[in-house]
């Protein structure tokens, strides 16, 4: 990205900062720097934030092995500091040079606590608010280049999918499955990302950890996964059968294919997110398999594989355009099987687009 967007990106930031009434925020994540102004690097256990103010000045204070880098990626106002200094004497001078003593401070959630315990101590009279609102108002929604990127790496896992089904069999273990999903991925040219595999039993589990377990016939099995391209991730769920599918979990496909769809239908412009999550799990409630679903309908997706907004009971962020986010509902048999399915969308001027091909709305019935 040149560096004229990043000054704009600043300059947006230094709105958002103003209506929200903050005097400045800290940023500290690689993620969130590396948005603001190209800075994919974190301080680790050395401290490192970027800072910007309502009147969008922005100032980096880093470890000196860092300075360079930052420099060359266009940040003109560096203050390092070498190991062996506390680096709080920059906090100090940031205070003044800023008038911060007695301003309110937001700070990205992902700040280390002792980082910022170190910072309140230097700044007794300021107050400290998380910065969450602050970075949910200005990444969550996402600029046409980056839906772009997001919908080629969701192509990517579509395709990995389409391919997969012409290898999966009964006899492989999930660890072999991920690894093939993959090779898959990789071979179109997706970045590093992850999958999850959970046969049979373990697809009741919807954070299974891969494992060594051997896919039987008959087995439902849970295939979660996505890559990245240019740092933007996918994320999909199919779930297909290894032969002939019972009756029950042709029924519960349906059931979740249906939520799925009712979630999607829910995502308006201006509809509240939590609606996106009751619509889906009315239809899951209604089929008599509420208390199987246990997790949120969806979350948002960026440079983060989870990010606001979250599609959950109590989110009344309204819908806009630009916001992207996963629709994911779940029925979870404990000892029995599973089912997810999960497409990522994007909000337009003219609704809810699926940046995924469509899941199929029977369940799949691999031959073995
Ligand atoms: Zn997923
Ligand atoms: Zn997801």
């Amino acid at each position: 990205m040149p560096a004229s967007d990043y000054a704009s990106r600043i300059r947006r930031l230094a709105g958002v900062l103003d209506q929200l009434g903050y005097d400045a925020f800290l940023a500290s994540s690689p993620v969130t720097m590396g948005f603001l102004h190209g800075l994919f690097e974190g301080g680790g256990e050395r401290f490192l934030t970027l800072a910007v103010n309502r009147s969008g000045d922005c100032r980096l204070i880093c470890p000196g092995l860092s300075a360079t880098q930052a420099r060359r990626q266009g940040v003109q106002d560096v203050r390092p500091w070498n190991d062996g200094q506390d680096p709080m004497f920059r906090i100090a001078e940031l205070a003044d040079d800023w008038g911060l003593a007695s301003g309110l401070i937001a700070v990205e959630d992902e700040m280390r606590a002792d980082h910022l315990l170190a910072i309140q101590k230097t700044l007794p009279a300021a107050l400290f608010r998380p910065g969450r609102e602050v970075i949910e108002a200005f990444m969550g929604r996402k600029e046409p280049w980056e839906v772009e990127r997001l919908e080629r790496a969701g192509a990517i896992a579509d395709a990995a999918f389409e391919a997969l089904l012409g290898w999966l069999k009964p006899g492989m273990t999930e660890a072999e499955v991920a690894q093939g999903i993959e090779r898959e991925m990789v071979q179109r040219g997706g970045g590093p990302g992850f999958c999850i595999v959970a046969t049979g039993a373990n697809g009741a589990e919807p954070h299974h950890l891969n494992d060594q377990t051997v896919l039987q016939p008959g087995d439902a099995v849970v295939l979660d996964f996505g890559c990245s391209v240019e740092r933007y991730p996918s994320d999909i769920t199919r779930t297909v059968c290894l032969g002939r599918a019972s009756d029950e979990l042709k029924r519960v496909y349906e059931t979740v294919f249906r939520a799925h769809h009712a979630g999607r239908d829910a995502a308006r412009l201006g509809a509240p997110c939590q609606e996106v999550d009751r619509a889906a799990r009315r239809v899951i409630e209604q089929a008599g398999y509420g208390e199987y679903f246990m997790h949120r309908t969806g979350h948002g997706i960026g440079l983060r594989g989870h990010e606001d907004p979250y599609m959950v009971e109590g989110n009344e962020t309204p819908l806009a355009v630009g916001h992207c986010f996963s629709v994911e509902p779940g029925i979870y048999l404990p000892g029995r099987f599973g089912v997810r399915i999960e497409n990522i969308v994007c909000m337009t001027e003219q609704g809810c687009r699926s940046l995924n091909a469509e899941p199929a709305p029977e369940i799949l019935e691999l031959s073995v």
